[in-house]
């Protein structure tokens, strides 16, 4: 459980204390073990999304890096293949059971990297230790196959791991969403370079480090830090990766499949979405006020999985959106360590500068802009009021491109038919939510919706064996339970002849 016992001044000082490590010397690569500098010997300075401070600097790789982490993880495929399953499972457990011990650390020097508030912060870095457990006591199922006899034959499959994987992931909750990828490629037997978003790079470190003193061999777990056209691009064209596994944006998706041609690389894509929430007239109106809330004014609204578009059913339109911003007048906006922080800074002044340009666009298309309170004093402008946008329509940018930031967008509809039509027309495919309690109606829409996931009168609570994942700009592949394995692995077809079999006899 996330323990927020602890005061917005005891947060400071014990955080203050984790990152004087990362302000004394630069951040090196994880390679084969050892923390490196670039060959290159190039860094980028990593600034506090709170006040712009500078917190230390980051090594900034390039293609010799990432040739370095590559060598190093295919060397050590064997040595990690040779452990065995069981002793995979052994290891990555030690993993789970370290970063549950050091969950307050990873949770403080996360909230301080991304602007996250340290009220869910603390449960994403023990979500992380869970990842790893899960995936650790599968480990010993990956070779599992099918039986698929004939007459004549028996056909048993098996599966093995690809080789050594890429992992590109973003920087919204990095930790837990590193843990989610990194943690079912090692189960499955791959080695892994990772390359963590630019935005926030210190947790992926912690993570590396925690692997080794668990007991990873060098070589298996590997970070190369870097920019995305450099570090990130390198590690999608490189000849011994054999799959990336990438989380972020939509059109970083379709580069890296560009990048990945020549190489024949398997991808895995979770991408963008805008997911609509469906509340329909029959539903209960205050748990379904307190989800959409929620769902998209927590994690700072930068939270793939966001319910970002409402639409709402006419009769109840007017009700439930002047309810909604009321209730966004009183969430709480300040410093990510005070327990009762909801939305922190936003990560960096770009992406601050993208979600502000929304209210502008939302006030030039002809929807009403409603505003919660500010932080009084905010020490940086990546301090933003939760946004409610109303008499929106479909067809604005506020209802079809990705904020991912604290602002949701309203928009009624007449009936079931209409709500569909409305939740689909749009390229993404993530997740949809609905509340009714129309059973079959429940179930009608939530199969005609073109969604990956769909939650019915819930928020979004996940169960790790379920398959996450999303269509069409929002993804390709399915992680989660059995579905990560296939991924991770090739699967073999073997074939015996039970007897004598009949052979077309060529000879004249
Ligand atoms: P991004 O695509 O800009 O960056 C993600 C990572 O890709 C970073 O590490 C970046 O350095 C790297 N990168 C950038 N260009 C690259 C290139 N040409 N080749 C290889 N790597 C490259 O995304 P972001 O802004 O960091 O994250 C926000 C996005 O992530 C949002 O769209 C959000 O919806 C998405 N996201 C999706 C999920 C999901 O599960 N579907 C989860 C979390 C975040």
């Amino acid at each position: 459980m996330a323990d927020n016992s602890y005061t917005l001044e005891q947060n400071l000082a014990e955080a203050d204390g984790y990152l004087q490590r990362f302000r004394d010397q630069p951040l090196g690569h994880l390679i084969n073990g050892d923390s490196v500098a670039s060959v290159s010997g190039d860094t980028f300075t990593n600034h506090s999304p709170i006040d712009q401070s500078e917190m230390g600097s980051v090594a900034s790789g390039d293609s010799a890096d990432i040739d370095a982490a590559a060598r190093s993880a295919e060397e050590a495929f064997g040595v990690w293949q040779n452990m065995g399953a069981v002793g995979r499972q052994k290891t990555l457990r030690d993993v789970a059971r370290l970063i549950t011990e050091r969950a307050r650390q990873i949770a403080l020097i996360e909230c301080v990297d991304t602007g996250q508030s340290m009220r869910f912060m603390s449960a994403a870095a023990v979500r992380g230790a869970a990842n790893f457990t899960y995936f650790a006591d599968l480990a010993t199922t990956v070779a599992n196959g099918q039986s698929l006899p004939t007459d004549t034959h028996i056909n048993y499959t098996t599966r093995r791991a690809i080789g050594p994987v890429g992992v590109i992931t973003p920087w919204n909750t990095p930790f837990m969403l590193s843990t989610w990828k990194i943690a079912p490629a090692l189960a499955a037997g791959c080695t892994v370079v990772h390359k963590p978003a630019e935005w926030s790079p210190l947790t992926a470190h912690l993570l590396a480090e925690i692997a080794l003193e668990a007991g990873l061999p060098p070589g298996v777990l590997n970070v190369v830090h870097g920019l995305g056209h450099t570090a990130g691009k390198s590690l999608t064209e490189h000849p011994s990766i054999k799959a990336i596994a990438f989380v972020g944006e939509s059109a970083t998706g379709s580069a890296i499949q560009s990048q990945g041609a020549d190489t024949l690389k398997r991808v895995h894509f979770e991408l963008g979405g805008k997911n609509p929430v469906i509340v329909f007239d029959d539903a209960d109106m205050e748990r379904a006020l307190r989800a959409v809330t929620f769902m998209i004014y927590s994690l700072n609204g930068e939270r793939c999985t966001s319910s970002s578009r409402v639409l709402i059913q006419e009769g109840i339109y007017d009700e439930f959106t002047s309810k909604l911003a009321e209730r966004i007048k009183t969430i709480p906006v300040g410093h990510p360590l005070d327990p009762s922080t909801v939305i922190g800074p936003l990560v960096h002044p770009r992406h601050t500068g993208k979600v502000k340009s929304y209210v502008d666009a939302a006030v030039e298309q002809g929807a009403t802009v409603h505003r919660g309170t500010n932080m009084a004093d905010a020490p940086s402008d990546n301090f933003v009021a939760p946004v409610l946008f109303t008499q929106a329509t479909n067809q604005m940018s506020i209802a079809q491109e990705e904020i991912f930031g604290p602002a949701l967008t309203a928009i009624p509809f007449s009936d079931e038919a209409d709500a569909v039509k409305i939740a689909n027309d749009i390229e993404y495919g993530l997740a949809g939510y609905l509340w009714t309690n129309d059973v079959s109606r429940a179930h009608r829409v939530a199969d005609a919706l073109d969604a990956g996931m769909i939650w019915i009168n819930s928020q979004n609570v996940r169960h790790l064996p379920t398959p996450f994942g999303g269509n069409k700009r929002s993804g390709i592949g399915r992680d989660g339970g059995d579905w990560s394995f296939d991924f991770y692995t090739e699967t073999k077809n073997v074939s015996v002849a039970l007897g004598d079999h009949p052979i077309p006899d060529l000879a004249g």
